[in-house]
């Protein structure tokens, strides 16, 4: 993998780890950071809601309706605390007012990680609109009919700071910070798009909370919280247009757009699964699926700097820069026999786990089943012209030769790799 690659970022590790990292570092240079930002405070109060802003308009066409929906929780959150809640001299009600809104965000942005539906005009995304709504009502009736009873006795038994650490209610910390545990967690074993948008807002919202004292560090927080968001709607775009779903090979449109550029010594590998209509018709198709999803993860482990690609239906492309064809031929053969030896375990129940892998973790193993192997044939070509002896073969001409060379491999009888040129 490229050192710079969206695939990193949407690795769990990387969505977990990132944020955390931006966030420690948040917290260990806060005095230095407010001393360099003293003089823009009006820029720093505006960042959240520009950048914010740019994530909910983006969020529609992009088709990231959570991520909208986050971000429209953030606003609120953000201009509530900023006109709403004082810092010196807090009278009971704003305080009570705080402790609500800071107990309320978090725990309605971990509940999204259970919508089951996230667009925001579904049926769920209007229910949740709608809980929202009775929260605000209920608050302000809350509010309403405190506002002359004395609540002191509160913050003295559960919403006590310790002032060492913030001056925001330990309590609300604790729970804000747990919050954002298991959603590091959930990021970590569900690797969504979706989950990794409400990790992003619990984690920053809780440093918000904590450096409350502060409105300049709660707007940092909230616009690097947007600026993630933001990069979370651009890998997802990225990962739309340019991943096939079923492998997670980069798919055509990848590696056209690889083919725009190169130039040089390259070669380029066509692998085509053998008889797989014959495995589709026996096997069912999503047994097939899960075939073509396995070829993917074998392919990804070919050695010799290779790039692999998903060309569509039941072929790929495999891409060796700076070597000929000559070169590429070892590892070609070892990934053609690593696949023809894989003994795919096929179970009677289309409900069951199919390959091996699959059995093995979730231990289901009984019932009959059969042991088949499938094969794939592999047509290669390099961009040496043969006339010129130069590596200015047009691509177009390289593909058409590696095609041929498939060919040839299919009808030699399959499970092999052809390689024109040295054949
Ligand atoms: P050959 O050895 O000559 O390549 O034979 P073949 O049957 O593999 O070739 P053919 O091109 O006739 O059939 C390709 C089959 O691949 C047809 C289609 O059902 C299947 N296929 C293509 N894309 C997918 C997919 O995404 N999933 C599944 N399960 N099957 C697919
Ligand atoms: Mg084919
Ligand atoms: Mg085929």
């Amino acid at each position: 993998m490229p050192l710079f690659s969206f695939s990193r970022f949407r690795s769990a590790s990387f969505r977990v780890f990132f944020p955390l990292l931006l966030a420690v570092q948040l917290c260990f240079s806060s005095e230095s950071l407010l001393i360099l930002l003293a003089p823009y405070p009006s820029l720093i109060s505006t960042f959240p809601y520009i950048m914010l802003s740019i994530v909910i308009f983006l969020s529609q066409p992009f088709n990231q309706g959570a991520t909208g929906l986050v971000a429209l929780l953030m606003v609120i959150s953000f201009y509530l605390v900023q006109n709403y809640v004082g810092i010196a001299d807090l009278t009971d009600i704003q305080r009570f007012t705080f402790c609500l809104l800071v107990f309320a965000l978090p725990v309605n942005l971990f509940v999204i990680h259970f919508l089951p539906e996230k667009r925001l005009l579904s049926r769920f995304g209007i229910n949740y609109l709608l809980l929202i709504l009775f929260q605000v009502i209920w608050c302000w009736l809350l509010l309403e009919q405190i506002t002359n009873e004395n609540v002191s006795w509160l913050w003295n038994a559960y919403l006590k700071p310790i002032p060492a650490l913030s001056s925001s209610p330990l309590l609300l910390i604790i729970i804000s910070i747990i919050l954002t545990l298991v959603s590091a967690f959930i990021v970590l074993f569900r690797n969504s798009n979706f989950d990794h948008t409400i990790f992003i807002n619990l984690l920053f919202s809780t440093i918000a909370l904590i450096f409350f004292d502060s409105p300049q560090i709660s707007a940092i927080c909230f616009s690097l919280a947007a600026t993630l968001l933001l990069l979370g709607i651009i890998t997802s775009s990225h990962e739309l247009a340019f991943i096939d779903q079923l492998t997670e090979l980069q798919g055509r449109r990848a590696l056209e757009i690889e083919m725009e550029h190169i130039n040089g010594l390259y070669t380029i590998a066509m692998l085509d699964v053998d008889h797989f209509k014959l495995f589709n018709d026996s096997y069912g198709h999503r047994t097939g699926d899960e075939v073509l999803r396995l070829v993917a993860q074998i392919m990804k482990q070919t050695e010799g700097n290779a790039s692999v690609f998903r060309y569509g239906g039941e072929e790929f492309v495999i891409l060796f820069k700076g070597k000929n064809s000559n070169q590429c031929l070892p590892y070609l053969n070892d990934l053609r026999s690593k696949i023809a030896n894989y003994d795919l375990v096929i179970r009677d129940h289309h409900d069951r786990p199919i390959l091996d892998k699959d059995v093995k973790k979730y231990g289901l193993d009984d019932g009959e089943h059969t042991t088949v192997n499938i094969t794939v044939s592999i047509g290669v070509a390099d961009s040496i012209n043969d006339k010129t002896n130069q590596h200015d073969l047009r691509t177009d001409d390289v593909f058409k030769a590696a095609d041929k060379a498939l060919y040839r491999a299919k009808n030699g009888g399959r499970n092999r790799v052809t390689n024109l040129r040295f054949a």
